[in-house]
């Protein structure tokens, strides 16, 4: 059962661009790059801690849903709102990249509610299955959710664990993938997505056998729809779900939104100037 503060849609929207405003100011000062990345699941990340999965004051009570973070290089709007929860010290965020314990990565630390220790890419989700088919087999009632991005969906473990979660009924593993259509520098369709099929991941995860919905990765009321519905309904459903979230890379700085150079660069006071969205 969930304890923390639950927030409506409008407080909810206050928060995340609170939270939007936080990353790109506390990574200006403290010239910490890699903000573009954080900027497209902020609003995903909302969702989750705010309102949808089931937390208390403890990060580590054992009847907390499980979120593994598995795009682990966009870690600051998990810092953020982890500092925000108070499940980590808001100094060591505000001293990101000046001295701070925190990682330019995450790593696994239950006591400050992280699950894994990712961002080498292609193993949160194969530990996000292992947990909910865990949960399963021991009989407990939390639930597992799995963010990843999408570049970060070429990597093979990434579908032995589909295969795994799918062949083992895994309803109570939620998948989302933060479709920002980047993968580092570039955009996918230029590596490896072909570049005639918009609904190239759809259709590979409905070939694998999830089940799938896109979704607006920004909208934040149906997202907390979505979430809501499959986070609430006992019992979990009898196949995996994998949200596509689809969002924009640096969403929130409009001179960042959608431009590859910007996945490592911090934005000048010219780029900021040219408009944010959380004033
Ligand atoms: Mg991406």
């Amino acid at each position: 059962m969930r304890s923390l503060p639950t927030l409506d849609l409008e407080d909810l929207a206050a928060r995340a661009n609170r939270i939007r405003r936080e990353v790109v100011e506390i990574a200006c000062a403290n010239g910490a790059g890699h903000i573009a990345p954080s900027l497209s699941c902020i609003d995903i990340l909302a969702v989750l801690y705010y309102r949808c999965l089931h937390f208390n004051n403890d990060p580590s009570w054992p009847e907390r849903d499980r979120l593994v973070f598995s795009k682990g290089h966009g870690a600051y709007g998990l810092y953020a709102i982890l500092a925000d929860l108070g499940w980590i010290p808001r100094e060591d965020w505000t001293s990101f990249y000046r001295g701070s314990p925190l990682s330019g990565c995450i790593e696994r630390d239950v006591t400050r509610g992280i699950e894994a220790g990712t961002g080498s890419l292609g193993h949160g989700l194969p530990i996000a299955a292992g947990m909910a088919f865990g949960a399963r087999i021991a009989g407990y009632d939390w639930r597992t959710v799995c963010i990843l991005g999408d570049g970060e969906m070429q990597e093979g473990s990434c579908w032995e664990a589909i295969q795994f979660a799918v062949k083992h009924r895994l309803g109570n593993l939620l998948t989302i993938v933060d479709a920002n259509r980047l993968q580092a520098m570039d955009f996918l369709d230029r590596v490896l997505t072909p570049a005639d099929r918009d609904d190239d991941l759809r259709r590979k995860l409905e070939g694998f056998g999830m089940e799938v919905a896109d979704i607006d990765g920004h909208d934040q009321a149906a997202l907390a729809r979505v979430i809501g519905d499959w986070r609430d309904n006992p019992p979990p459903p009898d196949r995996p779900i994998a949200l596509i979230a689809h969002t924009i890379k640096g969403y929130g700085v409009k001179a960042m939104e959608n431009v590859p150079h910007f996945h490592f660069r911090l934005p000048t006071a010219a780029d900021l100037a040219q408009g944010v969205r959380y004033e």
